[in-house]
């Protein structure tokens, strides 16, 4: 019997889960982003801007959904110059947008770029004092604490350009996905393709997923203003492009991370993985143990699907489509305990 990773049913919607607009430091307004992602066939917008989470649901569509968010810089608070600082960057999706307020809230602090203008349609428990970050694996663990309870999906972010490392991110605890890819990073010179920032957080035992995003902040250079934008996307297989069943969606790990490659079916047969693809050169097995394997492109004539054996003992497996010009479309990690 088939077992489906992506859902059989539904329907694939393109979404760029961390994005930045005049409400922090981009250079682009929400209704902009709006309009230049949906020419480019993306569907959902998470407006993740810096520390100030604002409704953007004025802009929803039949065919183009806002989602709630914001995102948090956690900084080591030293004398460190500042191209030296660890720091720690997460983003916080709400899951339930009728009922969203923001955690970890300071009244005057933390805000930058033009977020001071709009703290005042900030929603948050007014009963609680201000929120002093720590940056530290404590600090970090309360505030994604605070954010789950606080009803938020949780994602971790670009840990190349925040110059976290194994001994940083191992000790974070319960965020709900990694980013893949990040593509305003990337785009920067950073190495912020990371798998194997995924595979050191999954064989320490942590159940996450991953995810692309943009990160786009935008460039007031009117001929380079989207210079950021579609280099790193995630591909969501929901029920309909409403806000419950995206989320829904994004709960259960119903999407893949892309730069570019689609994977169109992703199941489990009689204890082998299948997958169908785009053209690619390569498509990859990886596991939770050295154990491996690939289809190549053979003369010429590219790959579209693949067949892997899952050995129990593989802990996890993950699949990367790579295609010809080097660009990465990766699934999340499936444990064996949970599909064999
Ligand atoms: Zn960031
Ligand atoms: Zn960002």
């Amino acid at each position: 019997m088939k077992k489906y990773l992506l859902p059989e049913g539904g329907n694939f919607y393109k979404a760029n889960l961390h994005c930045h607009t005049t409400v922090s430091d981009g250079s682009v307004t929400p209704e902009e982003v709006k309009a230049a992602y949906k020419s480019r066939g993306y569907s959902i917008i998470a407006y993740t801007d810096h520390d100030i989470m604002i409704d953007h649901d004025n802009l929803r569509e039949a065919d183009f959904l806002p989602l709630l968010g914001y995102e948090m810089e956690i900084n080591v608070d030293t004398n460190t110059p500042h191209n030296r600082i660890l720091t720690c960057h997460l983003c916080l999706i709400a899951r339930d947008r009728e009922n969203a307020k923001q955690v970890c809230w300071h009244r005057s602090k933390y805000l930058f770029g033009n977020a001071d203008k709009y703290k005042h349609l900030v929603k948050f428990d007014e009963s609680l004092p201000d929120y002093e970050r720590v940056y530290s694996h404590q600090g970090i663990n309360d505030i994604i604490a605070k954010a789950k309870a606080g009803n938020f999906f949780v994602t971790y972010n670009h840990p190349n350009w925040s110059l976290e490392s194994y001994p940083e991110y191992s000790g974070y605890e319960g965020m709900n996905a990694i980013e893949m890819f990040n593509f305003g990073c990337l785009n920067e010179g950073y190495d912020d393709y990371n798998p194997s920032v995924y595979d050191d957080l999954l064989r320490q035992g942590k159940r996450i997923y991953c995810i692309g995003a943009d990160d786009n902040h935008g460039s007031k250079n009117p001929e380079n203003r989207y210079f950021d934008f579609f280099g790193a996307f995630t591909m969501i297989k929901a029920e309909a492009l409403e806000y419950s069943a995206v989320i829904e969606a994004l709960d259960n790990g119903n999407f893949y991370a892309s730069q570019g490659p689609e994977i169109t079916e992703l199941y489990v047969k009689d204890g082998k993985v299948y997958i169908k693809c785009s053209e690619a050169a390569q498509i990859t097995y990886t596991t939770g143990i050295r154990h491996r394997g690939t289809v190549k492109a053979k003369n010429d004539v590219p790959v579209t699907e693949a067949v892997f054996a899952i050995h129990p003992e593989d802990i996890y497996f993950r699949l990367t489509v790579t295609d010809e010009k080097g660009l990465h479309a990766t699934t999340n990690a499936y444990f064996v305990d949970k599909i064999l």
